[in-house]
């Protein structure tokens, strides 16, 4: 199987995209590190379902935000398996609100989690998958990092933030034999879809993404698996959009409002 005898650690992994990469890499051979930090139970059953699939699997239970907890969480990894190949950043929040009503407090909380917790978990483990002799890191950002969300504060600057971290941590580890990358869904059917959105505006949303369906969390897997695996052993540095087409879609939707044109210009 591809990730035989590999190890790797998602975080944020007892939900959503993260649980889906993390049975995927279980599913062909690695064993797995699934870290969340919140929910104990959820986490257990990622673990135990990577385990009936024969993987080595363990949960560590760390907020991404907090660098002691990460630290601990590095102590566990290296004491159960000793070595690192494949890290997939996951961990994500997001929250609703117009720019000028967002407390600083929650700006902050989405900063800390998106992009500096990406950063504590890289930098925290990049000894130990140099010593590995190098490995992939796989960080999920958004096609939020690229176009700028409306109404979600800080998230959209996070991952344009952790877009840019990527580069430079491909740039400056390429000679320890790591490879650093992106994957920036569109939008994905799991919790935090569900959260944001009502399912009227999830129907709009759908309606208006040209490949006529959300994402589903196994359209960031595929890639993932393909980035963590020899068959990306050249690209680093790069960010992949996976949104059925979304961002290329500003003059198909400007087609179709002008249709609606009409009744926009009825509008006060
Ligand atoms: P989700 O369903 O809300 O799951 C979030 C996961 O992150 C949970 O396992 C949660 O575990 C964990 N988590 C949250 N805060 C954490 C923290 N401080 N430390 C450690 N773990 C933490 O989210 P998702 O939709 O799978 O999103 C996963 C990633 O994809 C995020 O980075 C998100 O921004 C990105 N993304 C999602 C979409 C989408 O449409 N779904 C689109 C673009 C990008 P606990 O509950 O235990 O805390």
């Amino acid at each position: 199987m591809r990730f035989d005898g590999k190890v790797a650690l998602v975080t944020g992994a007892s939900r959503g995209i993260g649980r889906a990469i993390a049975l995927a890499l279980a599913r062909e051979g690695a064993n797995v590190i699934v870290n969340y930090s919140k929910d104990d139970a959820k986490a257990r059953e990622v673990v135990d379902s990577a385990k009936s699939l024969g993987s080595r699997a363990i949960m560590v239970r760390a907020d991404v935000s907090n660098p002691m907890q990460i630290e601990e969480m590095e102590r566990v990894v290296r004491e159960e398996f000793g070595r690192l190949d494949i890290l997939v950043n996951s961990a994500g929040i997001t929250f609703r609100r117009p720019l000028e009503e967002v407390p600083y407090e929650e700006w902050r909380r989405v900063m800390e989690v998106n992009l500096n917790g990406a950063f504590y978990v890289m930098r925290t483990f990049f000894k130990l998958m140099a010593d590995s002799g190098g490995g992939s890191i796989i960080n999920i950002a958004s096609v939020a990092g690229y176009i700028p969300m409306v109404g979600s504060g800080a998230y959209s600057p996070s991952k344009a933030g952790l877009i840019m971290l990527t580069e430079l941590a491909a740039a400056e580890w390429a000679e320890y034999g790591i490879r650093v990358n992106a994957v920036c869904p569109g939008p994905i059917e799991t919790d935090m879809l569900r959260e944001e959105f009502t399912e009227e505006q999830l129907e709009i949303r759908k309606r208006l993404i040209p490949l006529g369906r959300l994402g589903r969390t196994d359209d960031v897997v595929k890639l993932v698996l393909f980035l963590a695996s020899e068959d990306s052993s050249y690209i680093t540095g790069e960010s992949f959009i996976v949104d059925g087409g979304m961002a290329v879609s500003y003059y198909l939707l400007m087609e179709k409002l002008f249709k609606m044109g009409k009744k926009i210009l009825e509008q006060p």
